[in-house]
């Protein structure tokens, strides 16, 4: 008789209903069937491990690339009475987390990829029952992806000396041909694989050409009062969109790795907390971030794939109200971009030149900029969205939004 998920979904999470694939994705997993979920930001990928974890005898072993997120992760799953811990270098209560986890008294340990190749986190892992293994980001594995790391790599050994115990791979950002490099890396059959809706119809995409890019963002933050992010291509580049733009008195905050950690820490807190901050970031912002109601996203200037663009536009208006990503580019940024792939590995650069082939795709259509999108997640679309700027005709896209609407009314 096969476990039904639904009632501990009520209970524990308080959510009347799963969405989309996570019921799919959930059943695969209690089933013991090895499963990558590839699933848009915001979608609950976390739940699809999380729940079972909590149904099923043992523990369930997360791997997640960052500290940062798998304490974000442990702060939710603890909120919600979910019996988790972390153990990573800078956990001051590793003893006390190994100990728990040999009495089977955690539902979820998140490591990072690194510990996996540890002879002795091996052994540990032997000493009590496991549930799951749980593999977040999981396009980190594949040199397809747009955030190869070589960690990941270590994870089949690891997996595969645990071969009774289910996999469940995760990602939001995955073309067809990083799926498949994950479903062969990981050890994951093809009929293994669930992917979900990539549309978020409630996101207006906008694409120009940059002239003055600090005006061009200027005039969107004096459309859209609500919270934004601007992504920006260098660390002195954030601060001084930071400095320029907090010039109409609108507060803005820099965010990128340079910055003094509390001082990062603090701006992205700042942010969270705030309804009408702008925040001028590098690709180093956003992982993690659950915040709802982000009105915009604006590019400086070129995401170096469809995936990261998609990514980084998809925080904008997860509270499925109106919101505005608009993209400043410039042909100076492709020949930046062929110089970044000259420097990198010899093996990566076909898949790199691919990447920035299709992001200048879609910047370059005249056509409708969402079809584009998603057909590269495999999702084909006959009719015209209707909710981007060359669906728009010439209407100033920031205009016609309801947010702006709202806001300029006001
Ligand atoms: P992802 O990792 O796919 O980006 P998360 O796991 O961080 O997404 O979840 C995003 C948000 O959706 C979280 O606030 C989570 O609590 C919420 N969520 C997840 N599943 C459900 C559900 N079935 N019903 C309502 N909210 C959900
Ligand atoms: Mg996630």
């Amino acid at each position: 008789m096969a476990l039904d998920p639904l009632p501990d979904l009520q209970r524990i999470f308080g959510f009347p209903d799963f969405r989309g694939v996570q019921r799919d994705v959930v059943d695969r997993v209690l089933a013991g069937q090895r499963t990558l979920a590839v699933m848009p930001t915001g979608a609950g990928k976390s739940l699809c491990y999380q729940l079972p974890a909590t149904m099923l005898e043992g523990t369930c072993v997360v791997v997640s690339p960052l500290i940062a997120l798998m304490h974000d992760q442990l702060r939710a799953a603890t909120a919600v009475g979910i019996k988790a811990a972390t153990l990573t270098s800078v956990d001051t209560n590793r003893e006390e987390t190994i100990a728990r986890f040999r009495a089977g008294d955690l539902d979820l340990l998140y490591v990072a990829p690194e510990r996996a190749s540890n002879e002795s986190f091996r052994n540990l892992l032997s000493q009590a029952k496991l549930s799951l293994f749980a593999i977040d980001e999981a396009h980190c594995v594949s040199e397809w992806g747009h955030d190869f790391r070589p960690d990941y790599r270590l994870l089949r050994p690891l997996l595969d000396s645990f071969p009774e115990v289910p996999r469940l791979a995760l990602t939001a950002t995955a073309d067809a041909h990083t799926r498949a490099d994950i479903l062969e890396q990981l050890g994951i059959s093809r009929e293994g694989l669930i992917v979900s809706g990539f549309d978020r119809p409630n996101i207006r995409y906008a694409i120009s050409g940059r002239d003055n890019v600090n005006r061009q963002i200027a005039d969107i933050l004096e459309k859209i009062p609500g919270p934004g992010i601007v992504y920006a291509q260098t660390r002195a580049a954030t601060e001084k969109l930071a400095e320029a733009l907090g010039r109409s008195g609108r507060p803005t905050r820099a965010y990128h790795a340079g910055l003094d950690p509390q001082v990062r820490a603090k701006n992205q807190a700042d942010f969270v907390a705030s309804e009408d901050m702008v925040i001028c970031a590098t690709v180093a912002f956003g992982m993690g971030i659950d915040k709802p109601d982000v009105r915009f996203v604006c590019h400086a200037g070129l995401p170096k794939s469809i995936e990261a663009y998609y990514q980084e536009t998809g925080r904008a208006g997860r509270d499925g109200d109106p919101a505005i990503a608009h993209l400043f580019w410039g042909a100076e940024d492709f020949a930046r971009a062929r110089q970044r792939i000259g420097e990198v590995e010899p093996e990566r650069q076909a898949g790199e030149r691919q990447r920035l082939t299709a992001m200048g795709g879609l910047v370059e259509t005249a056509g409708c900029r969402r079809r584009i999108l998603l057909k590269h997640f495999g999702e084909e679309r006959l009719e015209d969205c209707g909710n981007c700027d060359n669906c728009l005709g010439n209407v100033d896209a920031v205009d016609a939004t309801e947010t702006a609407r709202k806001f300029l009314s006001a």
